[in-house]
């Protein structure tokens, strides 16, 4: 199965800042970043897909499995035909994908999980303030709304919070999200460079 690529999961409710470490992540050497939703964000909101990410995506809802897992595969296909990442060179940070049990299952053949770093927040008010914020920021709509932002959290708690159990315990790292970004990228990195260490050699002497 070595041709699964080596991978991490940033995991964690909305707002919990996967996505701010995993774009910190993706500027180190040996690392590749990609995040799901910015994925979903890309597409041409006309198109067929973009339409459907849309409609769940407004009302807080995932987008359905099948599609999701099919697009990722695309995805990656192109950032590793056009090179941007290499997986024998890079650790692939993966950020809200899987997020379900069946999203898991289907990725189980492309990739290696080696940590999955849970992101705690515990205020769930600073999460939605975060999200707030960001929503006027980046003109996201499923976080202009507190009715779909609060729809997402229980989305959250059924649906991907069981994908913890999916994979064995020994590999589930808990990180304390509450305080400043650079903060919590020291405990990230403190779990991730070892892994990033031991599986790849150093990218700057390739
Ligand atoms: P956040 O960072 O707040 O968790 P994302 O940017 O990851 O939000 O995702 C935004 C939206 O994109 C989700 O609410 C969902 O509609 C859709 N989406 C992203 N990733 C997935 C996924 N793996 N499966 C289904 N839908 C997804």
């Amino acid at each position: 199965m070595s041709h699964r690529y080596k991978c991490i999961l940033l995991f964690g409710a909305p707002g919990s800042g996967k996505g701010t470490q995993g774009k910190i992540l993706g500027q180190v050497p040996g690392f590749f970043h990609l995040a799901c939703g910015d994925v979903f964000r890309s597409l041409d909101l006309a198109s067929p897909l973009g339409k459907k990410f849309m409609t769940h995506s407004s009302k807080g809802e995932l987008v359905p499995d099948e599609l999701t897992v099919e697009m990722w595969q695309q995805n990656m296909k192109a950032q590793v035909a056009l090179s941007i990442f290499k997986p024998a060179q890079d650790l692939l940070v993966l950020d809200g994908i899987p997020r379900t049990v069946s999203q898991a299952k289907a990725l189980q053949n492309y990739i290696d999980v080696l940590a999955v770093l849970h992101l705690i927040c515990p205020d769930q008010k600073e999460m939605v303030r975060r999200m707030r914020r960001r929503a006027l920021k980046e003109n996201r709509l499923d976080d202009a709304d507190e009715k779909v932002i609060h729809h997402r959290f229980d989305v959250y708690r059924n649906e991907t919070e069981p994908v913890l159990s999916y994979y064995p315990a020994n590999i589930i790292h808990e990180v304390p999200a509450t305080e400043s970004p650079s903060m919590v990228l020291m405990s990230v990195l403190d779990l991730v460079a070892p892994i990033q260490d031991h599986h790849f050699k150093n990218p700057l002497t390739l």
